[in-house]
């Protein structure tokens, strides 16, 4: 998936701690975005990253903070943090700090993470030592500097990640909040897909003469995705999915759908076929949902149902598939859901339903990633649908009278 580098890691200029973990991980060499933006960021520079998951940007910032840190180790002073990472959902933030503790291994670092939904107490007394990272969503984030666990004046690094998601979610006030407490002078870091206006004022204020990079778009995706199309009735829909799984190559499948109720569903007629399942959406707990993302990345359930605010930016290797059981409105959707397969250099395959009212927003997804599709009729349940933008009006107005029948 990654495009080819011929620069080695041992080359970057890292503390040999690092390169030996980055080499026990199996990485052979820098990815794009790890080729621009290391020796930029050891450097003490500002950065400006527009990337996606998948790209190693994970590694892009956190192989130079560590470096930085780990060459001046210093006292911390109770309550008081080197660095800040800003993550806008907890299995993010909780992938950052494995990923912190991981590559920084041998060096000593406290490096903790702290998120809502589950207890503060220990995020407190973790915070009372002084931290080397602390990686936080916003919200609990406010709440523990509001109460005076958290003080900014060693702050050395700040690194946003996924700022449009932070945006999109509606944590850009916490953002500000939180960023309003934190000195001027460090180096800050802000990774976004895409570049909304609010995000591109947020790092104009923010950076300092940074140093920009840029790869993997948000329009395109990586040849590493087969992507199919299958269109089907809606009540065949559950069918058309049982078909599908007689396939020994569905292997690892993550499933999208367009809400928790429906997640519950597919996953409910799943099990009554003995299907190892499992769901993730935002009426879960935090250790239900940690629960079931380890049971899937341990391979021991197949398939994990997700809706889109859960799965957004989660990173398990091995996922063989993905299945859009709904198209999602959003047409970015549809480029962060497949996007959780072809990682890290593995294949993957991207298969989505289609039903006739939902032909408007296949044509949208075409539209942003520059791809016309292709319908893909090799499979049981094919139902032929038509293109043209009559039916979509057509469908549109159906769909119009059935509100208003139902209002009525
Ligand atoms: P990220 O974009 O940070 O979510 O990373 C995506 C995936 O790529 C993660 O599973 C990383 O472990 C993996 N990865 C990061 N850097 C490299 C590299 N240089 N070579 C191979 N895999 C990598």
């Amino acid at each position: 998936m990654y495009a080819e580098s011929t620069l080695e890691f041992q080359s970057l200029n890292l503390l040999p701690s690092i390169l030996s973990q980055v080499e026990a991980k199996g990485y052979t060499h820098p990815t794009p975005i790890q080729v621009q933006a290391i020796p930029p960021l050891l450097e003490g520079k500002d950065l400006l990253g527009i990337a996606k998951t998948g790209s190693g940007k994970t590694a892009a910032f956190s192989l130079p903070l560590i470096d930085k840190l780990g060459r001046n180790k210093v006292n911390i002073t109770p309550n008081h943090i080197r660095s800040l990472i800003l993550s806008p959902t907890r299995e993010l933030a909780s992938q950052i700090e494995n990923n912190i503790i991981n590559y920084s291994e041998g060096l000593e670092l406290k490096t903790k993470v702290v998120f809502g939904g589950v207890g503060k107490q220990p995020q407190i007394e973790a915070l009372n030592l002084g931290l080397d990272v602390l990686v936080a969503t916003p919200g609990r984030l406010l709440d523990l500097i509001e109460r005076g666990h958290i003080q900014f004046d060693e702050l050395e690094v700040l690194v946003l990640d996924e700022a449009d998601m932070m945006l999109d979610m509606g944590f850009l006030g916490d953002v500000k909040k939180v960023i309003s407490f934190l000195p001027q002078n460090k180096q800050t870091l802000l990774f976004s897909a895409t570049m909304p206006g609010a995000i591109e004022n947020l790092a104009n204020n923010l950076l300092h003469t940074p140093v920009k990079v840029e790869v993997d778009s948000e329009s395109s995706l990586g040849e590493a995705i087969e992507q199919k199309i299958y269109t089907v009735e809606k009540i065949n829909k559950g069918y058309l999915l049982h078909s599908m799984l007689e396939d020994p190559e569905l292997t690892s499948v993550l499933l999208f759908c367009k809400t928790k109720f429906g997640a519950e569903r597919i996953v409910e007629n799943l099990q009554r076929t003995s299907v190892a399942c499992a769901t993730i959406h935002s009426n879960k707990s935090q250790s239900e949902r940690e629960r079931a993302l380890r049971a899937f990345r341990e391979g021991e359930i197949r398939i994990l149902v997700a809706t889109d605010i859960a799965a957004r930016g989660i990173d398990i290797k091995h996922v063989s598939h993905v299945i859009n059981y709904n198209l999602p409105e959003d047409p970015k959707n549809y480029i962060h859901r497949i996007g959780r397969t072809g990682r890290a250099g593995n294949k993957g395959v991207a298969i989505s339903f289609c039903v006739e009212s939902e032909v408007v927003l296949l044509k949208n997804i075409g539209k942003l990633i520059k791809r016309k599709f292709e319908i893909d009729s090799n499979q049981p349940f094919h139902k032929e649908i038509s293109f043209s933008a009559k039916a979509s009006a057509k469908s549109k107005n159906s769909k119009k009278k059935k509100q208003r029948r139902h209002k009525g």
